[in-house]
């Protein structure tokens, strides 16, 4: 008998067919001897459905009562599943977040889980029920319920796995596993067997959806054994302990597999569209300067991702270029004109039109040259880099946002990662 918990997206959960679908899934899991906790996100679109409600009844929303609104897609499809799997002679029940309870942080939209007692969870698992857990939700110390952070289900099913001491956990989604690119962007992007706790964290850090990077990091920290999975197969598809889809893993199990150390450059080519870029033209050239405009972003909650300050004018100032999330722009632009007189610049330029493209890979450690291939594909097709920022296993590039697709398939080709390349 395995314990998993298997993770179900909401393309997976849209409509009460998929739905009795999801339960067939979970029955022939159970039928194989497994005992099986499940989580469930909202029907496709109904959190953004949620979300509007809240923006229209007040643009000053207080965060308790979003958290209250938004939560409640996860409900419904959770007692809809525990139905679906009873009409299927599956003995289940829905637990909601405060019933189990799934403790967070307070910080309201953006809850962070800090246990998860399982006391009555283990007893009904014990007594052979399907525990159907609503996925993005919590209550926090207050007994007020959270959210933690669009896509969030995800991190609820890797802790529910991290506490029930899983020997897998199972997110099914609309795509058979994780892509060396999206492959809705590069039709023949390839499917990966094998891809690092490390690099799945950078992947979903720089947009890759497929995994929420929270989710990725809590598998990482509790040794979750992770697995990307379709739901949208036949009956017939292969048990999900085959490994049909890709597993998220530590290093050493990475490269077991890998015959060609040499070629395994680049695992995957990610993109974002929700940056957001910032010129402060003429800032004073003199220690301090640079500190005077992140300080007080930071204080505001702004997370700066890439920076570049250029040569010094003759007149002894320089532009700080840095990009913000999208969302916070408004906020940015406000922070630094209130402190404009301190931080002295003479104008601020922004843009939105802006795409973040990176490549990622442990392969990088041991290789030169894969900042330089991507920046001469790019220069080839005449795609101009605004700025550039690099960790030990990814490079990232800041480009004209109508670029962003011609970028990702240029790249995708010059690496290698097409799925005709490997079958070669
Ligand atoms: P769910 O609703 O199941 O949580 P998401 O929409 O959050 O699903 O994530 C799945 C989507 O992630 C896919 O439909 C795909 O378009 C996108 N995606 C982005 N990058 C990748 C990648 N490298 N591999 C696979 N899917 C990716
Ligand atoms: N329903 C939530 C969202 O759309 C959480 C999730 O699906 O993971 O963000
Ligand atoms: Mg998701």
């Amino acid at each position: 008998m395995a314990r998993i918990v298997m993770k179900f997206g909401g393309t997976s959960m849209a409509g009460i067919e998929r739905i009795r679908s999801v339960a067939a899934r979970v029955k022939r899991e159970v039928a194989a001897g497994n005992q099986v906790a499940v989580v469930v996100s909202a029907m496709a679109g109904e959190t953004d459905r949620l979300v509007g409600f809240c923006r229209e009844a007040s643009s000053l929303y207080d965060p308790k009562e979003y958290d209250v609104v938004v939560s409640a897609g996860e409900q419904i499809t959770s007692g809809l599943l525990a139905i679906a799997l009873q009409a299927a002679g599956v003995p289940a029940r829905s637990w909601l977040g405060w019933q189990l309870a799934i403790s967070t942080s307070d910080a309201h939209a953006s809850a962070r889980i800090q246990d998860i007692d399982m006391a009555a969870l283990e007893a009904s698992l014990a007594a052979g029920e399907v525990a159907v857990i609503p996925g993005f939700q919590g209550v926090d110390e207050h007994g007020r319920v959270t959210t933690l952070g669009r896509g969030g289900s995800d991190t609820s099913a890797v802790a529910m796995a991290a506490a029930m001491k899983a020997d897998r956990c199972d997110i099914y989604t609309d795509v058979d596993g994780v892509y060396t690119t999206d492959p809705r962007i590069v039709p023949r992007a390839r499917k990966l067997k094998k891809v690092t706790y490390e690099e799945m964290l950078e992947l979903a850090s720089v947009g890759a959806k497929v995994l929420q990077t929270r989710s990725v990091g809590l598998a990482m920290k509790e040794g979750v054994r992770v697995q990307v999975l379709s739901s949208f197969t036949g009956e017939d598809a292969p048990m999900a302990d085959t490994l049909p889809g890709t597993m998220i893993v530590g290093e050493d199990e990475f490269w077991e597999e890998i015959d060609d150390m040499e070629s395994q450059l680049i695992t995957g080519i990610a993109h974002d569209k929700n940056e957001a870029k910032i010129t402060l033209v003429a800032v004073p050239d003199k220690p301090g300067a640079v500190a005077a405009i992140f300080a007080p972003l930071a204080q505001a909650n702004i997370n700066v991702d890439m920076i570049i300050q250029n040569i010094a004018h003759a007149a002894g100032s320089t532009d700080v270029t840095f990009t913000v999330p999208a969302a916070d722009l408004a906020r940015s632009i406000e922070v630094l004109n209130q402190g404009r007189e301190a931080i002295g610049f003479a104008e601020l330029v922004h843009d939105t039109r802006v795409a973040k493209i990176s490549v990622v890979g442990v392969g990088m450690r041991s290789h030169a040259g894969v900042a330089s291939t991507m920046f001469t594909t790019l220069g080839e097709r005449g795609i101009n880099i605004q700025a550039i920022s690099t960790s030990e296993i990814k490079v990232s590039v800041l480009i004209e946002e109508d670029y962003t697709e011609l970028a990702v398939r240029v790249l995708h080709t010059a690496y290698g990662l097409e799925a005709e390349d490997v079958a070669a």
